[in-house]
């Protein structure tokens, strides 16, 4: 018996666990089995098989029962998730649905989950910009949260090798506030938004209009090919799972890289209840998995951890890893565990239409989503009375003149109107938010999962300063807008709450000073060096730039940082 328990204890212990595999926790499975190591990914959900397992991605539209509509009685079940934009017919089973995994919401909080292999790495828009100086240096510059640990300089090599390997597109647009990257070619704008962007640029300074960058392979490659993926087919339904690969997510790549190597093992199922502890070691010796399906508890034992159960998960299983020499949470020696998250603020609209190009029109489709307008405020000055600054989409589209009206004959007469319309235009704003001590989550004591994990609290709220950059938002795109010879011009702004955006960061934060932060430079706990946060809850700010790519960037640099500690017995 003794000795089936020593082999039990044998077949679960591994070089690495990673936890979570999702678009942070593909990437450091993926650099550590490319290494050799023996590596246990834990996910919560299901398996998610790339192409297998995209059970809508080639049905045409009149092949869904609802036509892409959720039923009314699934929209009521899951207000939360009803709210975003990608939560349709086809994608729906790739959302956490409300009631099944709840969280309390002591404020307003619309918490968007994807549990399954993959993680949102199925989901998300693709858009990927690397964060600047202007970023790193912002927090210290502007006296809010803490200083980064890092600049530009250190993580823009890392930026460079994730990029190669998940195909960016984008052009090289030289502007010191949106760094270039390693890209392939870009999709470019169309004519409307060409003259948007040109007549920015003779009236601005300092403002742009690029086209989009996006995870796409606009041309493969042959690293991606090498990945079994081919070039994006400009479908523009990617959130049903791509069976080209034409996007990067974990499920088409970094998931089957890790896995084609032959030293990894996926887990499914599993959900990380905590890290365990060694006081007398002094270090992290593994984690408590709960089964799914079985309700056991099992022990999985590793050298070196990587947390990227997506950051407010991620500040879950920390707070809930608990002993006595962290009676508050791992790694919580300075008590701002949990405190000091951001998110991004896209509350504000606005659309108009524009009289000319009338000779031309689109064909085709775009799936970089057109254009994006880096960030302008705030940038080499403090120029306005509200702190940071946002970037902004545009876009421009013409669609034939169809109308609902009518009933038969009529209605399908109006329907097969090829006339086309005006051309409309349309941006959204894509705000930076503070991370404040007053935005933080923690465990409520008392209400469990399923599982028996304490239920997460949500204590997240705008500020006066999102409010006023908002105004700004709307008064800066008008007078361009207006400039620029569009016309009908309306904005609009909504109150939804926190987290829609699906960019939350913080609560376990990066920073030079153990009293203020939880990690180092490296992404490695102050106080257990054998643990490591690299995605959103590591983020001692959040740029207004789109996260997912500065996660991945920072994976592949901290698993590197961490073999090089392994190899000199330092963890
Ligand atoms: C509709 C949509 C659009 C988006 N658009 C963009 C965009 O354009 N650009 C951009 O940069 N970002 C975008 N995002 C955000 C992007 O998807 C996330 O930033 C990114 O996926 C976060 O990576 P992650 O590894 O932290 O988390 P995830 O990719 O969510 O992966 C986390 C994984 O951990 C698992 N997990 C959680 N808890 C546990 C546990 N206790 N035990 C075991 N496993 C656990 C989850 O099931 C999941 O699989 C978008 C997201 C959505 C949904």
């Amino acid at each position: 018996m003794a000795n089936l328990n020593i082999d039990s204890v044998k077949e679960r212990t591994f070089d690495a666990i990673v936890i979570g595999s999702g678009m942070s926790g593909g990437w450091a499975a993926k650099e550590f089995t490319d290494k050799g190591l023996k590596t246990l990914i834990l996910e919560r959900g299901r398996d998610v098989k790339h192409i297998k397992d995209y059970p809508t991605t080639n049905m045409y539209p009149w092949e869904f029962e609802h036509r892409g509509e959720l039923p009314m009685a699934v929209q009521e079940a899951n207000p939360i998730v009803n709210r975003c934009y990608a939560f349709g017919e086809s994608a729906a089973h790739f959302f956490v649905k409300d009631a099944e995994h709840p969280y309390i919401q002591d404020k307003p909080f619309d918490w968007i989950r994807g549990y399954q292999v993959g993680g949102k790495s199925l989901l998300w828009a693709r858009q990927t910009q690397r964060w600047s100086d202007f970023d790193f240096e912002g927090p210290a510059r502007d006296g809010f949260a803490v200083d980064w640990p890092i600049r530009y300089k250190d993580i823009a090599p890392w930026y460079s090798y994730v990029e190669k390997f998940a195909g960016i597109s984008g052009n090289r647009d030289g502007i010191a506030e949106l760094p270039d990257g390693e890209f392939l070619p870009a999709f470019p704008l169309n004519t409307v938004e060409e003259y948007f962007r040109d007549h920015v640029k003779s009236n601005y300074k300092n403002r742009y209009v690029i086209s989009a960058r996006c995870a796409h392979l606009s041309t493969p490659n042959q690293i991606h090919l090498d990945q079994g993926r081919v070039q994006c087919q400009r479908r523009t339904i990617c959130e049903r799972g791509c069976p080209f690969g034409g996007y990067f997510s974990a499920n088409a790549t970094t998931i089957p890289w890790a896995l084609k190597s032959g030293h990894a093992t996926l887990r499914p199922f599993s959900v990380v209840e905590s890290i365990i502890y060694d006081e007398k070691l002094g270090k992290a010796t593994g984690v408590r998995v709960i089964d799914t399906n079985t309700k056991e508890a099992i022990e999985y034992y590793a050298k070196v951890i990587f947390v990227n159960a997506a950051a407010l998960n991620t500040n879950l299983i920390l707070l809930n890893s608990k002993s006595h020499r962290f009676p508050n949470g791992l790694g919580n020696d300075s008590g701002v565990l949990g405190k000091y998250v951001a998110f991004h603020n896209y509350s504000a609209h606005i659309g108009a239409e524009y009289d000319g190009a009338k000779e031309w029109t689109t064909d085709g489709r775009n799936p970089a989503g057109g254009g994006y307008i880096p960030r302008f405020r705030n940038v080499y000055k403090q120029e306005t009375d509200f702190l940071r600054g946002y970037a902004s989409g545009f876009g421009a589209y013409r669609y034939p003149q169809r109308s609902w009206d009518g009933v038969g004959s009529s209605l399908k007469d109006n329907l097969a109107n090829k006339e086309l319309g005006p051309w409309h235009v349309g941006s959204h704003m894509m705000g930076e938010t503070i991370p404040k001590e007053s935005n933080f989550v923690s465990l409520d004591d008392k209400q469990k999962d399923a599982w028996g994990v304490p239920l997460l609290k949500m204590n997240i709220d705008y500020d006066d300063n999102d409010e006023k950059m908002k105004k700004d938002y709307v008064e800066q795109l008008t007078e361009m807008f207006t400039s620029a010879g569009f016309t009908n011009i309306k904005a609009s702004t909504d109150r939804r709450a926190p987290g829609l955006d699906i960019h939350e960061m913080g609560g376990a934060r990066m920073g030079n000073d153990p009293k203020t932060s939880i990690l180092n430079k490296w992404n490695q706990v102050h106080s257990v060096k054998n643990v490591f946060v690299t995605d959103g809850a590591s983020m001692t700010s959040t740029s207004c730039q789109n996260p997912s790519l500065t996660y991945m960037a920072f994976t592949a640099r901290a698993a590197d940082y961490a073999m090089s500690e392994m190899k000199k017995g330092n963890i």
